[in-house]
């Protein structure tokens, strides 16, 4: 625990919200920020809300539609029939263009304007799906970015970089709310809480993860 504070960047996913509870292991005052940006499932943002609210976590929502729109993506656009897997030659079209280049920069300008340098997001390139503003020369780059930008001393953290998903699940127990993360949290990309629909990319990915982390978890 250290006396500074950190601000998180919550989505209501399993990952960012390990992350919360990692940062106020961590930290002495923990915030965070979730983003409207037209996803289908603008639920995630009432989850991530409600969460910190039972965890005396001071939150903020934002609208940013630009975001969504700028660059065509099948989580923002429901006209464009979602991939089921990475394909072979690019990335997949879950991709939306420049989410994390966005939502780190306007939560750097946030908590600045609050006294805040310490930000948590919950990105990995483990077991990622292939988004290169994921991985981790992404992210130092990016730090570099923001120090020059607005000359200060940002530091990001990304607690989960280099943990597979099973590690996720292994970093949530270890924090005590396991049970928080795999009930309350959003990450299928049907818009179904907790264990999800189970099919899509999301829930596969979720629940490879779980099976894999609950395999090890009573030896
Ligand atoms: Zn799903």
């Amino acid at each position: 625990m250290n006396n500074r504070s950190a601000l998180v960047v919550l989505s209501g996913g399993q990952d960012s919200t390990t992350c919360l509870f990692w940062a106020k292991h961590h930290f002495k005052n923990v915030c965070a920020i979730s983003y409207r940006y037209g996803q289908h499932h603008e639920q995630e943002v009432q989850i991530a809300q409600a969460i910190c609210a039972e965890h005396g976590v001071p939150f903020t929502a934002l609208d940013v539609p630009l975001i969504g729109t700028l660059g065509s993506n099948s989580l923002t656009d429901s006209t464009i029939p979602m991939d089921a897997e990475k394909p072979a030659d690019g990335l997949p079209n879950t991709f939306v263009p420049g989410r994390n280049l966005f939502f780190l920069a306007i939560a750097a300008v946030y908590a600045r304007e609050h006294g805040v340098f310490d930000l948590v997001t919950g990105v990995g390139q483990t077991d990622y799906s292939g988004y290169p503003d994921c991985r981790d020369a992404f992210i130092r780059s990016l730090n570099v970015t923001l120090n020059l930008a607005m000359d200060e001393q940002f530091r990001i953290h990304t607690p989960l970089m280099w943990l597979d998903k099973a590690g996720v699940w292994a970093l949530a127990d270890e924090l005590g709310v396991f049970d928080v993360v795999r009930e309350r949290t959003l990450t299928c990309y049907r818009g179904i809480p907790g264990d999800g629909c189970g099919e899509c990319p999301a829930c596969k990915l979720r629940r490879d993860g779980l099976q894999k982390y609950l395999a090890t978890r009573n030896h």
